[in-house]
């Protein structure tokens, strides 16, 4: 290959992927980003995945949106378009700056002077920095005059974060990823992290390698369950019969810590009631784990010095997403598993910002730090710090807004950096919605499926183009810094979202990113003692960090939970089946997920060179036994089709489901996966079930 280029400047910052949070120095000639090195971050000591080694390359990637773009009058919008970047100018035309905002902004004022507030939604984006989230939150809060806002949170841990609010009173982890060195068991449930979150995975295989014992509990095989101590491969949708299960055998055999129950915690009596009813016995025709397996990991777990539990979108992203997790929870504080190093509950985060998008307020119900909407005194406090008086209604989270936008009551949105054409469940009928809006203004570095709907395109900076913070999965605040200048006219969004909260009415002048940071601090406790000067001397500061200082908190609830009690609470669970179930028409279960080398919607990693020519082609895992029943050949094309859609995509042989399950990532906008699945949510998170769906495979189709 090619020399690299001796570089004229090198950056430090954090990579724009993962929720693992690694830290990276960006090597820059020219405005270009020439490679990237791992540098030595408390999450990463140096390593990097392919992701963030190579997946630079889409900043400086042709199709970038250099230009603010308005839709020409005679454009339809069309939900079941075929995405061609290239035909862009046949939709939209240029625009400058001042043309598109007054558009952008001033279409969206006219609706809610005419429907009121919530006729207008926003989301968001946890690719964006907290001073980004902030700023958006704000704007729609003030601007919009309603909390229609969210952000993809409610498509990833949104049932985690209900349930660990409910039962501990934080959603955030209570140790960092790399206590599981600390560890000597660890659970790891409904979460592969050799692929989504690769680093961190390395570290669970250091420890695996040292002595610690993992228990990996997942209808998939991983590569991580190859090396795992145990691998318990239940039933799809099974998770709370299983868990359950495992706290009979608890309670049954003495195992809990029942110190530990009388001192912090409360609701013990309802849930040793609850699991009475789950024996082993009876729950392992069910979860399809034999009794005496499910009894030595309940007794490995619970008389374990030290026990972790590590989840992912395994656990959330099912109707009752919310009661996994509350299972989990009830498991840590029976055995008084938390709040000491090498213990406690991790949701591995998804995106580089998931964490910090929340925390600043990105979400319906509740004001930056989780204060909620309704709750008078932090409503008198946001109204004070914002000097305008606000709406105490909890607003629409992200399904919820587009069926609202179908029900004709959200007639407006402004949609920053997410792709919810793609990300959505049931992608046509979201598709559908997104065109029958009356004004969108979407903001993105490319055109992606949704801004492919959009009246106003306003062209933003990619991530080596800005400086911000981002809140990793461990807790750490961490300092991403500008590399290289953003192309043509596309701006950084921060300016953008000040633009477009000026044209709203609001008198926004924010000199710079430091000063929204100053700004967060005063309205959040939990980073009020971080300062910008630390951020830029230390690069990452773990919170809560509530006064200048305070070195901050990796391990947290050591002697009390931040409830009004100081208590956790048990909340028992019972089973509820997926809201679709296999049946004659469609036969098989769907289970949507990622790749190692693309990220989400594909919208960065698929404009990646490297990346992109590791997985070039929409696929699907199939069993070998479910292929030789379709008489497809690996490599062969099939279509999958559900209730809701229908997408054709390669088939790969590949047995880690088991048969009868197959498993489609949701990167391929040729094969969009979330065609398929279905929008029932979890009644407490609001969560789709990507998890679980039905469809039937037929042979051939045109990927
Ligand atoms: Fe980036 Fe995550 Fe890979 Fe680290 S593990 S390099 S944060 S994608």
């Amino acid at each position: 290959g090619a020399a690299l280029a001796v570089p004229d400047k090198s950056v430090d910052s954090v990579c724009p992927y993962c929720g693992v949070g690694c830290q990276l120095t960006y090597h820059v000639k020219d405005n270009r980003i020439e490679y990237v090195e791992g540098r030595d971050g408390p999450a990463n000591s140096g390593r990097l995945c392919v992701k963030g080694r190579y997946g630079f390359d889409y900043a400086h990637h042709p199709q970038r949106l250099t230009r603010p773009l308005i839709r020409r009058a005679d454009a339809p919008k069309r939900a079941d378009m075929a995405m061609n970047p290239e035909d862009v100018l046949s939709v939209f035309r240029e625009a400058s700056w001042e043309e598109a905002l007054a558009l952008a902004a001033g279409k969206l004022k006219t609706i809610r002077d005419q429907h009121g507030g919530r006729a207008l939604a926003g989301f968001g984006s946890a690719k964006g920095s907290n001073e980004e989230a902030y700023l958006f939150q704000k704007l729609v809060r003030t601007g919009f005059a309603s909390n229609n806002v969210d952000h993809c949170t409610r498509l990833c841990h949104a049932s985690s974060v209900a349930a660990l609010l409910e039962g501990i009173g934080s959603g955030a982890v209570s140790n960092p990823v790399r206590d599981i060195e600390q560890a000597d068991v660890a659970i790891i449930i409904g979460a592969n992290p050799t692929v989504n979150h690769p680093v961190a995975a390395t570290w669970m295989k250091n420890a695996a390698a040292a002595g610690t014992r993992l228990i990996v509990l997942d209808p998939r095989r991983s590569e991580l369950a190859a090396i795992a101590h145990r691998h318990l491969q239940f039933k799809p949708d099974t998770d709370v019969a299983l868990l359950n299960a495992m706290m009979h055998v608890i309670v049954e055999e003495g195992l809990v810590d029942e110190g530990f129950i009388a001192d912090r915690t409360s609701g013990f009596e309802a849930l040793k009631a609850n699991v009475a009813a789950y024996s082993p016995e009876k729950m392992a025709p069910i979860c399809g784990i034999d009794a005496d397996t499910i009894r030595y990991v309940a007794r490995l777990y619970a008389s374990a010095k030290s026990a972790m539990i590590l989840w992912g979108m395994g656990v959330s992203q099912h109707v009752h997403g919310t009661d996994n997790a509350r299972c989990l929870i009830a498991l840590a504080l029976m055995t008084g598993q938390i709040g000491r190093p090498g213990t406690g509950l991790h949701p591995l985060r998804g995106q580089n910002n998931v964490q910090g998008a929340s925390d600043a307020g990105l979400i319906p119900m509740m004001y930056p730090d989780y204060q909620r909407v309704d709750n008078p005194e932090a409503k008198a406090r946001f109204e004070s710090l914002w000097g305008m008086a606000l709406d105490d209604r909890p607003g629409l989270t992200v399904v919820e807004v587009m069926k609202a936008i179908k029900a004709g009551e959200v007639k407006g949105m402004y949609i920053m950096g997410e792709n919810p054409a793609m990300s959505d469940p049931d992608a046509n009928h979201a598709r559908e919605s997104l065109a029958a809006l009356e004004h969108l203004v979407v903001q993105d570095i490319f055109l992606t499926e949704t801004a492919y709907l959009a009246d106003v395109v306003l062209p933003a900076s990619a991530f080596a183009e800005k400086t911000g913070t981002f809140t990793n999965t461990d807790r750490l605040v961490q300092l991403g810094r500008q590399a290289i200048d953003p192309p043509g006219d596309a701006r950084q969004d921060l300016w953008i979202i000040q633009q477009m909260a000026n044209g709203l009415g609001l008198d926004w002048r924010y000199g710079d990113v430091a000063e929204v940071f100053d700004e967060m601090r005063r309205s959040m406790p939990s980073i009020g003692g971080i300062t910008w000067e630390r951020l830029q001397r230390e690069d990452a500061v773990t919170y809560p960090c509530m006064q200048e200082g305070d070195p901050g908190a990796p391990v947290v609830f050591t002697d009390s939970f931040p409830t009004a009690t100081g208590r956790a609470r048990f909340v028992p669970a019972d089973i509820i089946p997926a809201a679709e179930r296999p049946d004659a028409d469609y036969p098989l279960v769907l289970i949507t997920g990622r790749q190692l080398e693309h990220w989400h919607t594909g919208s960065m990693t698929r404009r990646a060179g490297v990346l992109d020519a590791l997985e070039p082609d929409p696929v699907a895992l199939v069993h070998p036994l479910d292929l030789a029943d379709l008489g497809v050949a690996p490599g062969g094309v099939i279509t999958i089709a559900s209730r809701r859609g229908e997408v054709s995509l390669y088939a790969r042989a590949d047995d880690s489901s088991p048969p009868g399950a197959v498993f489609v990532p949701f990167c391929y906008y040729e094969a969009a996966a979330n065609r398929l699945t279905n929008d029932a949510l979890d009644p407490f998170g609001k969560i789709p079930e990507f998890k679980y769906c039905a469809v039937r495979i037929t042979p051939g189709g045109t990927p």
